[in-house]
């Protein structure tokens, strides 16, 4: 029987952070597991690509139980945008479906955030945030007409971690945690192939 590409996935990423590799290490050999990953969009089960009228969703697909790794679905309905946030921790993005947009902002002398590089990931494509380069963003569905979604991968439990959003005119920072849309993660075990 062939293993489900989401459990082929956290068993190469749990191996190779078993190796204590150098970030660089991880964005490079961990963004080709999530390459591989992404590649094709036909393994993600659909109750992990729902939208929400109003809110994008975050949908937690697996937990490292030692809380070095975590795997979410973000689901953005048409037009939905994340506030000015940080992450705390390394993170990789594999757009699956749709198209999203990322805007790196950088604090200025008057404490006032403002917008950077920003770029637009298409299926296929991995972009990463990391405490150490750039890990202040906005995300946002870069389509106004359908669904996007992402998977993103972070060296933390994510929904978990205490971290913070900005005021970008003021720069005031408001720490939160974040948690999961769901209640229930998926079976990495289970082959039966989902209708997306
Ligand atoms: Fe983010």
């Amino acid at each position: 029987m062939q293993e489900g590409k989401l459990l082929t996935f956290v068993k190469s990423l749990a191996t190779l952070l078993e190796t204590n590799p150098s970030e660089a290490l991880i964005f490079s050999q961990g963004g080709k597991l999530l390459e591989n990953l992404i590649r094709e969009d036909d393994w993600l089960p659909h109750e992990f690509c729902k939208p929400h009228p109003q809110y994008y969703q975050q949908y937690l697909l697996y937990a490292d139980p030692l809380d070095r790794f975590s795997v979410v679905s973000f689901v953005w309905g048409p037009g939905q945008k994340t506030p000015l946030h940080n992450h705390t921790v390394w993170g990789m993005i594999g757009q699956l479906r749709g198209q999203e947009r990322s805007s790196n902002y950088y604090q200025q002398a008057d404490g006032s955030y403002a917008a950077d590089e920003s770029f637009v990931c298409t299926p296929g494509q991995v972009a990463s945030v990391s405490p150490n380069t750039h890990d202040i963003h906005i995300v946002e569905n870069a389509l106004h007409d359908q669904t996007s979604i992402s998977i993103h991968v972070y060296g933390g439990n994510i929904g978990r971690i205490q971290r913070a959003v900005f005021d970008p005119a003021t720069g005031v920072e408001k720490l939160f945690i974040s948690g999961y849309a769901n209640t229930v993660t998926p079976n990495l075990w289970n082959t039966t192939p989902n209708p997306v």
